[in-house]
């Protein structure tokens, strides 16, 4: 169990429609905790007499090899609660506590292929930095299936490290219509589209996070190929 740490918003950036980073350092100036990529923060929210008002679950979007003192919290705007969340300043106060998860990287020699539907995105922004940025030589792959690109996050980001690592291919998805000169594909995550850039289905593994029916067809369509699930599909449900 950890206490509640006071953090302070250092910025608050509107990253795709609806979708904004929120980046916070410990309010004492003391060192961050220890994390690793893909796990999550309780982040509560304050009353002005500094009590807790609310609180919910937030992926760490940084890698923990790039950072000494801030975690970012990619946040999608939907209930009171992210409403709030989005409109906090720099200098504003929150509490955290964590981290908490076991939706981690793996040990592994051989391809790692993540699968992120939406705001999903976010965990798997952290693992796949992590995993880049700490020289990595295995592939990565990664299946980023938004509704429209306006809600796509991260995408100019994604793009750019794979112009920087050879060995990281990133596959954008709009699935509800994308405008004329969109670089990606169309449709839903399918396995002839997986297929196009990986073959081979069973030395990978396997990480996802998104909607709860974009993780069945997901598990549907690698247990259809064969791939043993329970030893290399990991998944982190919202
Ligand atoms: C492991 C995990 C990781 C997640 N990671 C992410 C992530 O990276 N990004 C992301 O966008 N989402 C993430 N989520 C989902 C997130 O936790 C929230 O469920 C989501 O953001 C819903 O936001 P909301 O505004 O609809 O919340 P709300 O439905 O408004 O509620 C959130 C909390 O606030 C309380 N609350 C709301 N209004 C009031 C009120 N008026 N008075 C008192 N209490 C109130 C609710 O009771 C609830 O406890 C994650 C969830 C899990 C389980």
């Amino acid at each position: 169990m950890f206490e509640p740490r006071a953090f302070a918003v250092t910025q608050n950036k509107k990253e795709a429609e609806g979708i904004f980073t929120l980046a916070l350092e410990p309010a004492d100036g003391e060192r961050l905790f220890d994390f690793e990529a893909g796990q999550f923060v309780m982040l509560q929210l304050l009353t002005q007499d500094g009590s807790v008002w609310a609180q919910a679950a937030y992926s760490i979007a940084n890698a923990p090899c790039e950072t000494k003192n801030t975690i970012e919290l990619g946040i999608k705007v939907e209930g009171e609660f992210t409403q709030r969340a989005v409109k906090l300043e720099a200098n504003d106060e929150v509490m955290i506590r964590g981290p908490y998860g076991a939706f981690t990287l793996k040990e592994h020699e051989g391809p790692s292929v993540f699968f992120a539907g939406g705001i999903g995105v976010v965990p798997i922004r952290s693992m796949i930095r992590e995993l880049l940025l700490c020289e990595s030589k295995e592939e990565i792959f990664l299946f980023y299936s938004s509704r429209t690109h306006a809600e796509m996050a991260y995408e100019d980001e994604l793009r750019d490290l794979a112009t920087q690592y050879s060995n990281f291919y990133p596959v954008f998805c709009v699935t509800r219509g994308a405008e004329d000169g969109w670089k990606g594909e169309c449709e839903r995550v399918n396995i002839q589209m997986v297929q196009r850039y990986f073959s081979e289905l069973k030395m990978a593994k396997y990480y996802m996070c998104g909607p709860v029916p974009f993780m069945d067809s997901i598990h549907e369509m690698l247990e259809a190929e064969g791939v043993d699930l329970k030893a290399c599909l990991h998944r982190e449900k919202f």
